[in-house]
């Protein structure tokens, strides 16, 4: 059994809808289709909720009737038939009237959920009517009827496992299942969602509960490049990582990957390989366990980011300062991602802001509290990296003029990290990219 999750680029025209059919049906290995909501559909859909919220209807209705315009011609394109053109039609018009009644009634979270799962919804009935259409015999698979999160919203794997494995058995006849990325239910048994880009997510957690023998991850781009090519020209793509350097490159800012979908594959050791649906000859990246290969690889960089300086010299060196200081973050289910120390003061970093104010007023009894907002974390990641001879001396050597914060080293032995402030950040992508890749 293998994954191919298609992402929203990857089925956003309806000639890319037919050359996933095509990349789907190469093969004779049994395998789950994930596919993402059609490029730019889960953006309208978050448009329409904040309109909702903020009570502006009209602006809501228009954004749903340009969506709905979109779909029909999206649907005019993808198939020939006419009964199933019809079909397609019909199947669409009732989320379009589904988003249309939420209008009428007020607006609330569980709701805002519902609306942002019509995406994936459509995008995947769509391409069942098109496998209809040429013939090729497979199931869509809800995924509401087995991915789930817990109270923390983190994935349930064990609950995950056990539904899907029996849905598989009561279907064992198939070999293509086609679901739904992003989307799963809550603890509460409402909608929910992997947050934004989730669908990578559902395909590694995917790939962990059925074993898969890999996960293929297809996207608009030859697999994971060693420098942000949204902003720096000179990239190139890396044809192996670990999952541990992966998933610092995720977790720090690689979009081609959600921030925190590598560990079920990791755990469950199957690789995970990123491909292209345009290109899809191309060596793409494997990512895999024993990786051999070492130093720096490639950098990301994560932005938006608040550093906070808890200043203290009376509590700072009594044991269960930190703890203390971390309880904070824990109450408010905050992650830290930086943390330095000295013998006055603790700084870290987080990217959560939600609960920044409480945080503060908590942190306020132990000391000073600083606050620095706009700050990015820019990290250079690679097996053993700072072990290379020369590798910090390039890097710092690289990046000469830019001011930094914060600089973070040895927490894995992967990855250098350093604070910044956002707007140094491309500046600083590019001197890395010079400095440390020659590029
Ligand atoms: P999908 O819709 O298929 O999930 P995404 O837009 O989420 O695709 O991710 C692919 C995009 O990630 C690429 O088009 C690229 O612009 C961006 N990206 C950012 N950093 C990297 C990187 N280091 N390597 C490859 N792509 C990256
Ligand atoms: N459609 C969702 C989003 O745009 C999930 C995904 O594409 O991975 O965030
Ligand atoms: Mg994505």
């Amino acid at each position: 059994m293998k994954i191919m999750k298609f992402g929203g680029t990857s089925v956003g025209k309806p000639e890319r809808m037919h050359q996933v059919a095509e990349l789907i049906t190469k093969d004779e290995e049994s395998k789950i289709v994930v596919l993402s909501a059609l490029s730019g559909t889960t953006n309208t859909l978050v448009n329409i909720s904040d309109a909702l919220a903020e009570g502006d209807k009209k602006k809501a209705k228009k954004l749903i009737d340009d969506l709905e315009n979109h779909y029909t011609s999206f649907i005019g394109e993808l198939l020939k038939k006419d009964e199933l053109k019809s079909k397609a039609v019909k199947i669409i018009a009732e989320h379009f009237e589904f988003l249309n009644i939420i209008l009428r009634i007020s607006f609330s979270d569980a709701l805002n959920k519902d609306i942002l799962a019509q995406g994936e919804l459509m995008s995947t009935k769509l391409f069942s009517i098109y496998l209809e259409e040429i013939n090729v015999d497979h199931l869509l698979l809800p995924a509401l009827e087995f991915m789930r999160i817990d109270g923390n919203d983190e994935p349930d794997l064990k609950s995950i496992k056990s539904s899907l494995a029996t849905l598989l058995k009561k279907n064992s006849n198939k070999k293509i299942f086609v679901t739904q990325g992003y989307i799963c239910k809550n603890k509460r048994g409402e909608v929910d969602n992997l947050k934004r880009g989730g669908s990578d997510y559902t395909a590694s957690l995917i790939a962990a509960a059925a074993n898969a023998s890999v996960c293929e991850i297809w996207t608009d781009i030859d697999g994971m490049h060693n420098n942000d090519p949204r902003i720096v020209k000179k990239t190139k793509p890396i044809e192996i990582l670990s999952f541990d350097e992966a998933a610092e490159l995720a977790y720090f800012g690689a979009k081609i990957l959600h921030p925190t979908c590598i560990w079920p594959a990791q755990q469950s050791h199957v690789p995970v390989k990123l491909l292209n649906t345009m290109q899809p000859e191309a060596k793409g990246t494997t990512i895999q366990d024993n990786v051999e290969t070492t130093g720096a690889k490639a950098v990301a960089a994560k932005d938006g980011i608040v550093a906070i300086k808890i200043k203290s010299s009376r509590m700072l060196l009594a044991y269960g300062f930190l703890r203390k200081v971390f309880e904070v973050f824990e109450k408010y289910r905050t992650p830290i991602d930086m943390i330095t120390t000295s013998e006055v003061a603790v700084s870290l970093t987080i990217d959560d802001t939600n609960h920044l104010k409480n945080i503060i007023k908590e942190l306020e009894p132990f000391g000073t509290v600083e606050v620095d907002k706009d700050q990015t974390i820019v990290s250079i990641v690679g097996n053993l990296i700072a072990e290379e001879k020369d590798m910090l001396n390039k890097i710092f050597k690289s990046i000469k003029d830019i001011p930094v914060r914060m600089i973070s080293y040895g927490g894995s032995r992967h990855n250098v990290s350093f604070l910044i402030q956002d707007k140094y950040k491309n500046e600083m992508l590019l001197a890395v990219n010079k400095g440390v890749f020659g590029m």
